[in-house]
């Protein structure tokens, strides 16, 4: 039964009052730890009822430099809420970090109980991984600092950074890192995945440009993982997600970057969509590695079918025209925004279409090259619906350049990774919409081989999709996580 019901129940008045574990229903003066006056229901990493006592309940509190919140902790709501309205889920603890210490105590509490543990970023995990019921959520909201060392060429940001934060400093310094193409994601699960953005193509991924991390693994030690230190580590955590530990902070190459830049996007009537596919299917393997160009199809809210290319040329804009000559001299376009600009106008200008709190469903997959079929089939796939979009990030380019096995993230040999987003605002269209968002998707997956387990909502078998990394990736998680407590991510399972 669901717990919020329970509690509203009269049955739970009677019941409450003769099972101090489910007093903490009524709490009302113990919104934080260290004023625990109950032990709290929680929840096993097995899915087991245990009881979080109440003297090491406040323990925890005390250990700790920021607050662990409990219910009813006017911060409560908030720190449990993440960008995805489809996960409202209530943990029985939310320990709030506020340096590596606490996130340490924080796993040790949940280790020693084998708690059901989340890890909040940025809070922006598609599936609801960083957030769970009962169980203890390791809040890395309060550590968002990211700073930078010009000289050297580094950012260093804290595991509950965003991506604005990660490109604002480094711009503000002349330099520049491969960062996501929302800024309110979180640098935390968006690294730990790969991290596609606009750049990689002349600078790789988000792990490609990943030089040191500080760790914190499940048996609550503080290490650093570099290629120098930990290697076994340093390679797991760059694509393998948050199997092996809480990164409380990243250190990034930053490249010296002009951030006035010749970028934005060109829009055609849908009708148009097949003549600017095929030119783009045709060209993209082509494309200069400074050149980011990236279709997607949708329908605005009163029913307009587009086609819109993302265009960024990180390099000379003379070159930049002219790449772009061919694409501008298809079709008609409705609109043509590509010019002279702030880098940071393209990195916000979906923020809002994204917002916090729209329920949203996603699929993805990686594709190795465009092809007529392909393109005929997104074309069928395209149904009108404005909830939906085709869209893609691009790969390619320095992407494809690194090793297979160089780091933890496999699929370096594909040209794009496509990915099918819906977004809808009430509860009683998730089960269509969804059904919906899959349909499309089906029409697709002909032409797909593996997937980015960042935007990885309903998978639920991630060996295969590791491919030869797998094994490696196993060994580390058998090393690191022997308990399996970071469990809520693309999971790879330690036995
Ligand atoms: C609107 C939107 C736009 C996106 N755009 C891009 C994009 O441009 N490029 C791209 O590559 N991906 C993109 N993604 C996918 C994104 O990379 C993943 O959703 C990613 O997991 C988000 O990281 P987060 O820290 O915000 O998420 P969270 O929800 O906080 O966490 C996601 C997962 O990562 C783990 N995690 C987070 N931080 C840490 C940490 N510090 N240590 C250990 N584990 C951690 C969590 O436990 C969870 O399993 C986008 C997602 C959304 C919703």
């Amino acid at each position: 039964m669901d717990r919020r019901k329970f509690c509203k129940s009269a049955v739970a008045a009677g019941v409450a009052a003769s099972y101090p574990l489910l007093s903490g229903c009524g709490r009302s003066e113990t919104p934080v730890a260290t004023s625990a006056n109950t032990s709290i229901r929680g929840i096993s990493l097995d899915g087991v009822e245990i009881e979080l006592e109440k003297a090491a309940i406040k323990e925890l509190g005390e250990s700790m430099t920021g607050p662990v919140l409990l219910s009813g902790h006017p911060d409560y709501d908030s720190a449990r809420t993440i960008w995805n309205g489809m996960h409202d889920k209530r943990p029985a603890l939310i320990a709030r970090c506020m340096n590596s210490e606490d996130v340490s105590n924080a796993v040790t509490f949940a280790r020693e109980r084998e708690l059901l543990t989340a890890v909040r970023g940025g809070g922006h995990s598609w599936p609801g991984k960083s957030i769970c019921d009962d169980g203890l959520m390791i809040d890395l909201s309060q550590m968002n600092a990211v700073t930078v060392d010009a000289e050297a060429k580094r950012a260093h940001a804290q595991g509950g950074a965003l991506l604005n934060a990660l490109d604002a400093n480094a711009l503000e310094h002349g330099l520049v890192t491969t960062a996501g193409v929302i800024s309110h994601t979180g640098v935390g699960g968006f690294t730990l995945g790969a991290g596609f953005g606009r750049l990689n193509r002349k600078y790789g991924l988000a792990v490609d440009n990943l030089r040191s991390a500080e760790i914190v693994t499940a048996d609550g030690k503080i290490r650093r993982a570099s290629e120098e230190e930990n290697a076994d580590l340093f390679w797991a955590i760059r694509g393998g997600g948050g199997n092996f530990g809480v990164v409380t902070s990243f250190e990034f190459q930053l490249h010296p970057f002009e951030r006035n830049i010749f970028s934005g996007g060109i829009v055609w009537p849908v009708e148009q969509a097949r003549d600017v596919l095929e030119y783009y299917a045709e060209h993209a393997a082509s494309l200069s590695d400074e050149m980011y160009m990236g279709p997607t199809l949708l329908t605005t809210p009163d029913g307009a079918g587009l086609i819109a290319m993302d265009i960024v040329y990180n390099g000379d804009p003379v070159a930049g025209e002219k790449e772009l000559e061919a694409l501008r001299k298809i079709g008609t376009p409705i609109d043509d925004g590509v010019k002279m600009q702030d880098y940071m106008v393209m990195q916000t200008n979906q923020d809002a279409a994204f917002g916090h709190g729209v329920r949203s469903y996603a699929k993805n997959a990686m594709i190795k090259e465009w092809s007529q079929g392909l393109v005929d089939a997104m074309l069928d796939a395209y149904n009108g619906d404005p909830r939906i979009f085709i869209t893609n990030h691009v790969a390619g380019g320095a992407v494809k350049r690194v090793g297979e096995l160089d780091t933890a993230f496999p699929h370096r040999n594909a040209e794009i990774m496509l990915v099918i987003v819906s977004g809808w605002m009430d509860p009683a269209q998730d089960d269509e919409a969804i059904a919906a968002t899959r349909e499309v998707y089906a029409k697709l997956d002909p032409f797909t081989g593996g997937y980015y387990s960042n935007i990885d909502t309903d998978r639920a078998k991630v060996t295969g999709n590791y491919g030869p990394a797998f094994e490696r990736l196993h060994a580390a998680k058998v090393q690191y996580d022997p308990g399996n407590l970071f469990r809520l991510n693309s999971n790879i399972k330690p036995t």
